[in-house]
């Protein structure tokens, strides 16, 4: 949790490559194709190989998809593209069985798999229960034993939304359901000593499915006889920016937490679009080495026993199992209420020279607009750099020409003297610490607890270990603390931010010290994918784990999309919703209608209903249940047919697609949720 070690898990082998282990952490992706069009499968894995694509997936509905993957595979293998296949398998048993002899991985839903019946979620016997693992149990064991014949490796993945009634009457439809959904048949396979396995829990909801994982590990580790790799991934992510972001934080921060050793980004998009997405989350990781004989980072289940006391140097400052946001005090920047109960807050860095009013002007109020809507997507802080008093002129100027607006603007400096002096004269004044750099010890005593400026002090870390700013700023909070300082934030800028923010929420904990944090970071990459996916780990990583009241980037993106980032990762960690939030799965060989162009429209339609959760699903198969907590859905049912969801229930059922949007927003217009476009 403090720093980088990765999870040693065992080696499972995919046909030519293997995963988990000291191998590189592996990137897959699936076709939308049907797999019983041969040509376009073919011709979309060849072009997924051509991408980089290290595994790539096919959806097997039926026996007869099953029978197919022995031409596409064939066809493959003739122009000499050996990139090992894995079958996707929901229901279907006897798919299954026939899928496995023509592929190097085959994965299967523990959520339905030899579960087709629908049985009542109200209550199961002990003996019921039973009865029913019993019968999985034994439609389970053929495909376990003919797997480990042929050598073929499985993939248990669960996914929030589509668990069984059986664990959901047991463990509702939670973490822990999704992990005992899993382990179920884990034990199946380690009873018939089949150990070529490895685990997904995906969900749309990141915070779901970061916690699914972390208490996978926690549970499996000490159940099972082997640590079996993972195999990340945000389900539903969606397209565009939004889609990069949920499934950057979401498989992020569980490599940040040394856990995945592959992974799938699914986009709503052409499926070769996810490969470079994600080569790029986990190039940082591919590069660290493990040592031969270091067995990666501590279990996350030692982690939590450290919580409880024996080890108190491995304890997380949050739980890492459920999201509670970290409590901190209410801090006001003029009228802009800051930590507490406050939504995150989004501060950006005015790049145009304090010499230049104008364009500094410009920029301010670029950043702010449209400043009246407190509901829009903006920077509510804009922050300015000065280093020396004579840039004090200028800032005046400025001020003068923003005359009200200058309120959101925030100020920040290296000097201790012009910091000072700063205080006297802006709503928030920021200090950056340089590291090495010693605090003159009388300089608290010259500042004023009541002066108008909320006070940052932001530690720059470069050199030293991770644990160095979170010990220089709790020493600095607890004098501020002792001297009546109320209205104080603490930042770090730092590379491993996570990592740093993480020992100084510790150090503030042990302490008490509840002063809101600014979660900085400045990207140094060139590529705006690495900027995207950059930021969104280390930022989105934290807000996900409950750190953080204020976001704070710095990018060399254009204003709008710099803002539209700090959006995306509070809306994808669930602490802020600006817009409405998009559930769209990737489509696959299950979906009969077009779903990047009915996605577009629907996004084109109802992008303004701040907080409303629309589910655009390919299927109706697995679509209804692993759109899990939207409010309103949109599913295929069938060639150009759509089944339209208020919540769980269809009211709509198989209507044509032409004119289902309109449909949709009846239905959103009907329930008293839309609002018109501004
Ligand atoms: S929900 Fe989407 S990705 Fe999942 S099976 Fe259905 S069409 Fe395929």
């Amino acid at each position: 949790m403090y720093h980088y070690r990765r999870r040693f898990t065992r080696e499972v082998s995919f046909g030519p490559i293997a995963l988990g282990g000291y191998q590189p952490i592996r990137v897959e992706s699936m076709t939308n194709t049907h797999t019983m069009d041969t040509a376009a499968s073919v011709e979309q894995c060849r072009k997924l190989y051509e991408a980089g694509c290290e595994i790539i997936r096919l959806t097997v509905p039926a026996e007869r998809d099953a029978e197919n993957l022995r031409e596409i595979r064939a066809q493959l293998r003739r122009d000499g593209i050996d990139t090992p296949l894995v079958a996707d398998i929901h229901f279907s048993a006897r798919a299954a069985m026939k899928a496995v002899e023509h592929v190097e991985n085959i994965r299967i839903n523990p959520g339905n798999y030899a579960n087709r019946k629908k049985f009542s979620s109200e209550g199961y016997t002990d003996d019921e229960y039973r009865m029913e693992l019993e019968k999985v149990r034994n439609e389970f064991l053929p495909l376990v034993r003919r797997a480990k014949e042929l050598g073929v490796s499985m993939r248990i993945g669960t996914n929030h939304g589509s668990l069984s009634d059986r664990i959901v009457s047991r463990y509702g439809n939670s973490p822990e359901g999704m992990v005992e959904a899993a382990l179920e048949f884990a034990r199946i396979c380690e009873e018939s000593s089949y150990y070529d396995l490895l685990f997904s829990m995906k969900a749309s909801n990141v915070r779901v499915m970061i916690q699914a994982y972390r208490l996978l590990v926690e549970k499996a580790d000490g159940q099972l006889r082997h640590a079996y790799p993972l195999h990340l991934g945000v389900t539903e992510a969606g397209d565009g920016d939004e889609g990069r972001v949920k499934s950057a934080m979401g498989i992020g921060a569980l490599l940040e937490d040394g856990l995945g050793d592959t992974i799938r980004v699914s986009l709503t998009e052409d499926p070769v679009n996810e490969v470079p997405v994600g080569f790029a989350i986990v190039k940082k990781y591919n590069d660290y080495h493990l040592v031969k004989g270091e067995r990666g980072h501590l279990p996350v289940k030692h982690v939590v026993e450290s919580r409880l006391g024996t080890t108190p140097e491995q304890a997380p400052p949050f739980d890492p199992f459920r999201y509670n946001r970290r409590r901190s005090k209410t801090v006001f920047v003029a009228d802009i209420g800051t930590g507490g109960d406050n939504v995150p807050r989004i501060e950006t860095d005015v790049s145009a020279d304090l010499a230049d009013t104008d364009g500094a002007c410009r920029e301010v109020l670029q950043r702010l607009a449209p400043e009246k809507s407190m509901d829009a997507i903006r920077s509510e802080l804009v922050s300015l750099h000065l280093r020396s008093e004579e840039e004090l002129v200028l800032l005046d100027a400025l001020s003068a020409r923003l005359g009200d607006v200058s309120r959101h603007v925030a100020v920040s400096t290296e000097n201790i003297e012009l910091f000072s002096v700063l205080t006297e004269k802006a709503f928030k004044v920021r200090l950056d610490i340089r590291e090495g750099e010693s605090l003159d010890p009388g300089f608290i005593a010259k500042l004023d607890p009541l002066s108008p400026a909320a006070l940052e002090f932001c530690f720059i870390h470069e050199q030293t270990g991770e644990r160095v700013p979170a010990a220089v700023l709790a020493r600095l909070a607890e004098k501020l603390r002792e001297r009546g300082f109320d209205r104080v934030f603490f930042s770090i800028r730092s590379c491993s931010t996570v990592y740093v923010y993480r020992h100084l929420v510790r150090e503030l904990n042990a302490k008490g010290i509840d002063y809101p944090l600014v979660v900085r970071f400045r990207s140094t990459a060139a590529e705006r994918l690495d900027t995207i996916i950059e930021a969104s780990i280390q930022t989105g990583t934290l807000f996900c784990d409950g750190i953080g009241d204020i976001l704070a980037l710095e990018t060399a993106l254009p204003v709008s999309g710099e803002i539209d980032l700090c959006a995306n990762i509070l809306q994808g960690a669930r602490t802020r919703m600006s817009k409405t939030e998009f559930i769209s799965c990737p489509g696959c060989g299950r979906t009969y209608f077009e779903l990047e162009k009915a996605t577009a429209a629907i996004k084109q339609r109802l992008s303004h209903l701040k907080g409303l959760k629309i589910g655009i699903m390919g299927c109706i198969v697995n679509g209804p249940g692993e759109m899990a907590d939207a409010d309103f859905g949109y599913v295929g049912s069938g060639k150009g047919r759509i089944s339209l969801y208020v919540g769980k229930d269809c009211v709509e059922d198989n209507i044509p697609e032409t004119g289902a949007v309109e449909r949709l927003i009846g239905l959103i217009k009907e329930r008293d949720r839309w609002v018109d476009p501004e």
